[in-house]
């Protein structure tokens, strides 16, 4: 097999792509929008995604424009630090946990994809598809054309190719969640995630020397729409009560534009995630709630896995079929694990945080 077409220029798409050129895959990549639009907050990574980058040939790059940190600090809703909980490292001289803007990310997999010699058309999606056993020809919108061994969907969420391969798939779920998320200066003494539990799941995480940002979760019931001009003021009302320093940091959410709300969903594709020279990976086949951090980095072990399966040989059902196999059970948890925290934060029950986040990095440390 030699030529692989990748729909999806997100994190799953990108280091797909870099995984394929490592073995020598011959690349194109298409993504949707005319340029990379990511939000411009930031997200936490684990010991498992340091391993991959190592692994992708992108960890320097990759640590240089984050913020490492090997210690989960837990606070009650009162402020009351509860527990600092270690996180055991993978690669050795480098950190277990990461914060990085979803840009610096971004910036750190496009050079690394472009500079591997992988084709990367922006602007441009699927407006055909035919597998006919012995190839995938593929019609894009800009009116070109191009015949493919392997079509990967790594178009998210919402992901066009899940329904045009598996159009009976239960679409993804509302978990009755939101999340906000805004930038602030990053106080001196906050050098690793500080997680607050408690109905509200609330976490300051450092970013790089001068931003950290910080996260509230927070129950949605009926997914109501928020005005744009009042985003600020809202996220501000939504963490009245909070614990002092909480609150203290909130009166500096000011900017309407950079609050970034999303409402939680989640979708776990129980049957094959392949059919024919086509599969999903990443949140197209498996979307997660972000309660344990770990939905990046479960996209970017599905591109390690599913290029060394391919370059195993052997013909491209069972190399997909291997990829899924590999990749079922630990994608599983993670979306489940995510879901039982998000459901329990929704119906005011107690969670465990620091038990969650232990149990979750023995989990991930296992090889992929
Ligand atoms: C609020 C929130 C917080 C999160 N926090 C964390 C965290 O802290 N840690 C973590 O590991 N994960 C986190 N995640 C999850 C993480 O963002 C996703 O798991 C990850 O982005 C999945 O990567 P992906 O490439 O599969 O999809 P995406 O990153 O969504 O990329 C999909 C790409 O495909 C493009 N696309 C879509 N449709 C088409 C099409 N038809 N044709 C071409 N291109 C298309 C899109 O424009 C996009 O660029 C969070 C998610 C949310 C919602």
């Amino acid at each position: 097999m030699s030529g692989v077409l990748v729909v999806g220029g997100g994190i799953g798409g990108l280091t797909a792509a870099i995984a394929l050129r490592q073995r020598g895959f011959d690349v194109d990549l298409i993504e949707r929008e005319p340029e990379w639009t990511v939000y411009g907050v930031g997200i936490i990574q684990q010991a498992n995604v340091i391993r991959a980058m190592a692994q992708l040939g992108v960890v320097d790059d990759y640590i240089h424009a984050g913020f490492g940190f090997s210690t989960v600090e837990i606070y009650a809703p009162d402020g009351r630090r509860l527990a600092v909980v270690p996180t055991p490292r993978l690669v050795e001289g480098y950190p277990s946990n990461v914060g990085i803007g979803r840009k610096a990310l971004q910036k750190v997999l496009s050079d690394r994809a472009f500079g591997a010699g992988a084709r990367i058309r922006l602007g441009v999606t699927v407006a055909a598809l035919e597998d006919d056993g012995a190839g995938v020809s593929v019609g894009f919108s800009d009116g070109g054309s191009g015949r493919y061994d392997l079509l990967i969907g790594a178009d998210g969420l919402n992901s066009q190719m899940r329904t045009t391969l598996f159009p009976e798939a239960q679409p993804p779920v509302f978990e009755n969640q939101g999340v906000w998320r805004y930038n602030l200066p990053r106080p001196a003494d906050v050098v690793s995630l500080h997680a607050f539990e408690g109905p509200r799941g609330i976490g300051l995480v450092p970013l790089s020397e001068t931003v950290m940002y910080m996260y509230l979760t927070t129950p949605e019931p009926g997914n109501p729409r928020y005005q744009p001009e009042k985003l600020a003021q809202t996220m501000r009302d939504k963490l009245a009560g909070a614990a002092p320093r909480i609150l203290a940091l909130s009166e500096l959410i000011t900017d309407d534009d950079a609050v970034v709300y999303k409402p939680l969903e989640s979708v776990l594709l129980e049957g094959p995630w392949h059919k024919g020279r086509c599969v999903l990976i990443g949140d197209a086949a498996h979307a997660t709630t972000p309660h344990l951090g770990q939905g990046a980095g479960m996209a970017i072990e599905d591109s390690l896995v599913l290029a060394e399966e391919l370059s195993r040989g052997g013909g491209t059902t069972d190399a997909l079929a291997r990829f899924q196999e590999r990749r079922f059970a630990r994608c599983r948890y993670i979306v489940e694990a995510s879901r039982a925290i998000c459901r329990a934060q929704v119906a005011g029950e107690p969670v465990d945080q620091a038990k969650a986040t232990a149990d979750m990095f023995k989990r991930v440390a296992e090889p992929i």
